[in-house]
C-alpha cells in the first residue's frame, strides 16, 4: 500500500490464536526498515512474518526497528523472539518498556484486574473464577524484551525519508501509541480505532500506563473519549488499523463513535431508570444476555464506559457497599 511517493507502508496480516483472528503488522519501507507490532509469541507467527517479508522482497535480518503500539498479546507477544531473530532495536512508549521487560507479568496483572473489576461491579464470585479459568495460560503468548528504547508523546521517530510523529493516546489500552505521517495524512493506530466497530476499552490496573485518577476503574474510559475527540479533530485521510480494513477519514469515524457512545449511554440510563440501585453487571446481563456470559469482561466494559459518562454528567450516582459498586439515577 503506497502512502506517499517516498515511503511505502505494507500490511502483513498474521494469524493469532485469539478470537480476533488476524492482526495487521505494518512494514514501514524506509531506513531503518521498521515493523510495527509483532503478533503473538508462537513459532508459527515468527515463520509467518518471515514468509510475508520474503514475499515482499525483504528478510527478517533487514528489519532494523520494531515499534510496539500497545501491550496486548496479539500486538506485542512476539517482541522478544522477533528482536532476537532480526537483531532489530525495539521502541515503545515510555512506561511500556518495563511491561515488555517483565514478559508475562503485566498480562497476568491485567487478567487479575479484569476479575476484580467484574466482581466489584456485581458479577458473582463463581463467574469470576470461571472467567479466570478460561484465561489461564494465555500469558504464554507473551515474551520479554529487556532492551527497549522509550518513545515520548509528541516526539518523533526518525527515518531517512522523514520523521513520523509519536502520539500517546490511551483508550483501548493505557499504552496506545499512534504513529503519524503528517505529509502523507496517514496514521498507524494499533487498536485505537476500527472501520466497522468501536474499539473496546480494556482497562489495566490503576496506575499502569497512566495516572490512577480513578482508583475504581483506572480512568481509561474518560481517556478513551479524549482520544476519540483527538481523532475527531484530525484531518488525517486514513488510519491503518491493527485489525480489519483501514479506516478512511478517521476524524469522521471518530465523530460517529462519540455519537454512538452517547446513544449507548442513553440505553443504559433507560435500563437504570425506575430500576432502583443496580450494579453494572446486572445492567450488562439485561443489555447483553448472551455476550455477557460468553465474554463477561468485554461485555461489562462498554456498560462501565456509559456509567462513567452518565456519572460525569451528574445523571447517575455511584456508591460502594461491601466492596460492590451500585449505580442509581441521580
Ligand atoms: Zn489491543
Amino acid at each position: 500500500m503506497a502512502i506517499s511517493a517516498q515511503r511505502r507502508v505494507l500490511t502483513l496480516e498474521i494469524p493469532t490464536p485469539f478470537a480476533v483472528g488476524t492482526v495487521n503488522l505494518f512494514l514501514i519501507d524506509d531506513d531503518p526498515l521498521t515493523l510495527v507490532d509483532t503478533g503473538a509469541n508462537q513459532a508459527t507467527a515468527l515463520s509467518d512474518i518471515a514468509s510475508a517479508l520474503l514475499e515482499l522482497g525483504r528478510s527478517l535480518a533487514e528489519v532494523g526497528r520494531i515499534v510496539v503500539t500497545h501491550q496486548h498479546l496479539d500486538h506485542a507477544g512476539l517482541v522478544g523472539p522477533l528482536a532476537a531473530a532480526s537483531g532489530a532495536e525495539v521502541c515503545a512508549i515510555a512506561g511500556l518498556e518495563a511491561w515488555l521487560g517483565d514478559g508475562p507479568g503485566g498480562n497476568l496483572g491485567d487478567e487479575r484486574f479484569a476479575v476484580e473489576l467484574l466482581v466489584a461491579h456485581g458479577a458473582p464470585e463463581r463467574l469470576g473464577v470461571l472467567y479466570e479459568g478460561t484465561r489461564r495460560g494465555l500469558e504464554g503468548f507473551a515474551s520479554s524484551q529487556a532492551e527497549v528504547r522509550g518513545l515520548v508523546d509528541g516526539g518523533e521517530l526518525d527515518f531517512a525519508g522523514g520523521a513520523l510523529r509519536v502520539h500517546h493516546r490511551p483508550g483501548h489500552s493505557p499504552f496506545d501509541t499512534i504513529l503519524e505521517d503528517p505529509e502523507a495524512g496517514t496514521l498507524i493506530t494499533g487498536d485505537a480505532i476500527f472501520a466497522k466497530h468501536p474499539a473496546p476499552v480494556l482497562p489495566s490496573p490503576p496506575g499502569v500506563g497512566m495516572p490512577a485518577d480513578d482508583p475504581a476503574r483506572s480512568g481509561l474510559f474518560a481517556a478513551a473519549r479524549r482520544t476519540l475527540a483527538w481523532f475527531a479533530a484530525s484531518d488525517a485521510e486514513v488510519a491503518l488499523a491493527g485489525h480489519g480494513e483501514r479506516v478512511e477519514e478517521p476524524g469522521r469515524v471518530a465523530r460517529e463513535r462519540l455519537q454512538e457512545g452517547e446513544l449507548r449511554a442513553e440505553q443504559v440510563l433507560a435500563e437504570l431508570t425506575g430500576a432502583g440501585p443496580t450494579t453494572a453487571w446486572e445492567l450488562t446481563r439485561g443489555l447483553h444476555p448472551r455476550w455477557s456470559l460468553r465474554q463477561p469482561f468485554h461485555a461489562l466494559c462498554p456498560t462501565l464506559e456509559c456509567l462513567d459518562l452518565l456519572r460525569e454528567g451528574g445523571v447517575v450516582v455511584e456508591e460502594e457497599r461491601d466492596g460492590v459498586r451500585w449505580f442509581a439515577c441521580g
